[in-house]
């Protein structure tokens, strides 16, 4: 019994401490105080800052460390000899001179005087935390930096409202939300109304003329005019069906109402989205789209006068071209004169002549009504046709000097060719423009040797190709590298315009233009292409039929 009690009596053998603290993933080292001795150093300490305890155990030994932190050392003494406690950050320099961040705590053994003797510290190694919080810091500094001081308008969006009313109009039925908002346009309104404004930055008041960010209100709604309501759906149609982005030119409105061109850009990245935020750039193109209408209308007002300069060229060939349905109804009329005269009028016939004058008075005045608007200055207008009917009235003002200068021509139409979306005029202007070039070029080859062949097919990404192919004596070298240039010619009287002219038409409608020589026989080829107008049902039945 005796001996039991005193077995229990006894303290229980000590564990190896150091040994067991050496197991720990943190670092932990001892150190006075005063001398900055270090007197215990476990192995965390000696993986972080590759420094063996031999090496810091002589006085100054912390100092070997380079401890670095943001308070200053009076403070952090102060609190430690005032509470025997301290902890916070501190970066150090490790034995291979890399730089170590740690969370630290120190605990410290004050002396009888008060002073600080032996400090316990207990840190974890925090680099690769630190370095990446300051990294997002940096970041958000850099985003935060771009988004104020950018000259462009940037605003932060908050969708999550929006979200409610898309799982409304999902429970209705609705799958399709481009359809959907494109008929119902009020619900393009409630989305608007739905998407709150987070932040802008400074640009942004004063693009839409806010004094401050209150006066821009909490959402979206009154900066979208009603024309542009589409491109509004068609960036929340981008953001729904998972796209990364949006871009789109369009129009918003101030705070006073008025109307600014605009490059309107969203970006949906995966985690904004999430939060339902959205991040818009709203950049002010209204210079750019002003330079581009002056460019237009200089160029509309050159195209026009090369018309009317062209149209001077052809007036024999106009004039032959209106005389002749004039002669017609002349002669019809003469017939039915005698028709009526006879002692027994013969009506029928007399009624066919009229017909026939009638017949002819349209076409004439059809004639007169091409010269007129290709005479007049008008405003480009892009209407709907069939590129190969409005070739053929084309050809119908050169046909006469054709016939005159003995050139045989012929108009196929390679495959049927749906409706263009373009100014039919200058298309013609173009036509014509090649037409004459080829007639011309064919001067100087002998009569029977004269063809020209007028071709209409399709070209490949949804686009029309128009080909005038001559007889000729093919492209000079000394042009053939600008021949789109202005003023570039081989004719004595030549401008050099109507190629140039023919290129800003045919590019301003998003075609292109080339010529080249015949590879097979003499001659030179031109060619322009114009884009397909949308290839509906009803475009590919009304494809233009074969021309004769
Ligand atoms: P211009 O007819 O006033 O010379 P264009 O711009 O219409 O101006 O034509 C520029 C030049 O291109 C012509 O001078 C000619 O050398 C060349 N060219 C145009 N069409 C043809 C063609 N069908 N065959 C040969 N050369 C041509």
């Amino acid at each position: 019994m005796a001996t039991v009690m005193t077995q229990k009596n006894e303290a229980p053998p000590q564990p190896d401490l150091a040994a067991l603290l050496d197991l720990s993933h943190d670092t932990i080292f001892i150190r006075d105080g005063a001398t900055g001795a270090i007197s215990y150093w476990n192995a965390g300490a000696a993986r972080v800052y590759g420094w063996e305890a031999a090496d810091l155990a002589a006085p100054g030994g912390y100092g070997r460390l380079q401890s670095r932190c943001d308070i200053p050392e009076e403070t952090v003494l102060e609190e430690l000899a005032r509470t025997g406690h301290w902890q916070g950050g501190i970066t150090r320099t490790a034995r291979d001179g890399s730089e170590i961040i740690v969370s630290a705590r120190w605990a410290a053994r004050l002396r009888p005087d008060g002073l600080i003797g032996e400090i316990v510290e207990t840190a974890r190694d925090v680099t690769v935390k630190a370095v990446a919080a300051e990294e997002l810091r940096r970041s958000e500094y850099r985003y935060q930096n771009m988004f104020r001081a950018m000259a462009v308008s940037f605003w932060e969006l908050d969708f999550s409202g929006v979200k409610g009313l898309l799982h409304e109009w999902r429970d209705m039925g609705v799958e399709d939300f481009s359809a959907f908002f494109a008929a119902e346009p009020d619900a393009v309104r409630r989305v608007m109304g739905a998407t709150r404004i987070v932040d802008v930055n400074e640009k942004t008041l004063l693009l839409f003329g806010a004094a401050d960010r209150a006066e821009l209100g909490d959402t979206v709604e009154r900066f979208w005019p009603r024309d542009s309501e589409a491109v509004f759906a068609a960036s929340v149609v981008a953001a729904i069906s998972g796209k990364s982005n949006f871009e789109a030119e369009t129009k918003m409105l101030t705070v006073d109402g008025r109307e600014v061109e605009i490059l309107f850009t969203c970006s949906f990245p995966p985690e904004c989205m999430g939060r339902g935020n959205v991040l818009v750039g709203v950049l002010d193109i209204s210079g750019r789209v002003r330079a581009q209408e002056e460019v237009q209308r200089v160029q509309a007002e050159l195209a026009h006068a090369a018309r009317v300069a062209t149209l001077g060229e052809l007036a024999a060939s106009i004039a032959h071209e209106v005389n002749q349905p004039l002669a017609a109804i002349v002669n019809f009329g003469e017939a039915a004169k005698r028709w009526l005269n006879r002692p027994e009028p013969d009506m029928a016939e007399a009624a066919a002549a009229i017909e026939r004058m009638i017949g002819d008075s349209r076409r004439a005045s059809d004639i007169i009504g091409r010269i007129r608007a290709m005479a007049t200055k008008s405003v480009p207008k892009p209407t709907l046709f069939h590129p190969c009917e409005a070739v053929k009235e084309a050809v119908q003002l050169v046909r006469h000097d054709m016939q005159a200068r003995g050139v045989a021509l012929s108009i196929a139409e390679v495959e049927a060719v749906p409706r263009v979306r373009a100014d039919r005029i200058q298309i013609q202007q173009v036509a014509v423009n090649l037409i004459v070039n080829a007639v011309q070029a064919m001067a100087q080859v002998p009569e029977d040797r004269r063809a020209l062949v007028i071709r209409t097919g399709l070209a490949g990404d949804n686009m029309v190709r128009i080909e005038v192919q001559d007889s000729g004596p093919g492209i000079d070298p000394v042009v053939a590298d600008r021949l789109f240039t202005a003023f570039a010619s081989t004719k004595d009287s030549g401008m050099g315009m109507g190629l140039s002219i023919s290129r800003s038409i045919v590019e301003a409608h998003g075609g292109t233009i080339c010529g080249r020589g015949n590879e097979a026989a003499p001659g030179a080829t031109f060619s322009f292409t114009l884009p397909v107008a949308e290839m509906t049902a009803d475009d590919a039945a009304g494809a233009c039929t074969a021309v004769a």
